[in-house]
């Protein structure tokens, strides 16, 4: 039926301000939406396409393909890319239906499938999807895993961080010394002390595991809603280094996250 055009992707974004500088892009950039798929003869048929559909975001009838670094006005740009071969591979493999609430996907491209053969070799949603015109937000997967282990103990070295997770911020305490360790998590504070005690190879863990345990107090300090940004995480985390002083006197080693990094352009529809 597109036999003699090319799959494109399409992401709009608006370049809100130019000159308020985003800590990592450089430019304050906000990703409006996304066009997964498009066919088309080439980019230009693309940017007629997405004309027609999305007059709003192209005022004077212009689609701009790039920031313009001088530009100080709001506007908005698209960046397009054709398919790779892996997504329109996804594409032509056609649907799929998930093993937990039986709704049939179209293709595991437009909705990508959470799969692997840990899971009984279940396929399940992996959270947004569209049926009729209602987007459905919900992870087949977790719901799954919530039910199935709702009977066992959880072992305690593996990630239960899901979107409702929350943020805490948390601190170990020498008695003897007053000497503490601030650190935050989203996994249960509890698997992050297990970590620190049997197996963490940062310079607090291998101290730590040199004492008793009867040496030491742990408290959660602040508990942070799942919304959190992560660098705000880490600003309060931070600030509680600072009020504790537990880096020139305690067992922080420097104030660093390596959380906080860039999100790579180009791989957003991976
Ligand atoms: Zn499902």
């Amino acid at each position: 039926m597109n036999q003699n055009k090319t799959a494109f992707k399409a992401i709009i974004r608006v370049c809100k301000s130019l000159t308020v500088k985003d800590e990592y892009m450089g430019f304050n950039t906000v990703e409006v939406l996304r066009e997964p798929l498009i066919y088309a003869e080439n980019k230009a048929d693309v940017k007629l396409q997405l004309l027609e559909k999305y007059p709003q975001f192209f005022q004077n009838g212009k689609v701009y393909e790039k920031e313009t670094k001088n530009d100080k006005a709001q506007f908005f740009y698209v960046v397009i890319f054709p398919l790779y071969n892996h997504e329109i591979e996804l594409i032509n493999e056609g649907e799929w239906v998930c093993d937990h609430c039986g709704h049939v996907h179209e293709n595991k491209y437009l909705s990508r499938p959470i799969e692997s053969r840990k899971f009984e070799g279940k396929i399940f949603c992996g959270g947004d999807y569209k049926t009729g015109n209602d987007l459905v937000n919900h992870s087949c997967y977790e719901l799954w895993k919530k039910e199935k282990f709702k009977h066992e103990e959880m072992p305690d070295d593996l990630n239960y961080i899901n979107k409702d997770s929350s943020h805490y911020i948390y601190k170990c305490t020498e008695k003897s010394t007053g000497k503490c360790y601030v650190g935050k998590t989203r996994n249960a504070p509890f698997f992050r002390w297990w970590n620190h005690l049997t197996h963490s190879s940062s310079p607090f863990g291998l101290y730590l595991r040199q004492t008793s345990l009867s040496d030491w107090i742990f408290e959660v300090l602040e508990e942070l809603p799942p919304s959190t940004s992560e660098s705000e995480v880490f600003r309060i985390e931070s600030e509680y280094i600072v009020k504790f002083n537990s880096i020139n006197n305690g067992f922080n080693s420097l104030i660093s996250n390596k959380n906080v990094v860039p999100k790579a352009v180009g791989t957003l529809f991976e």
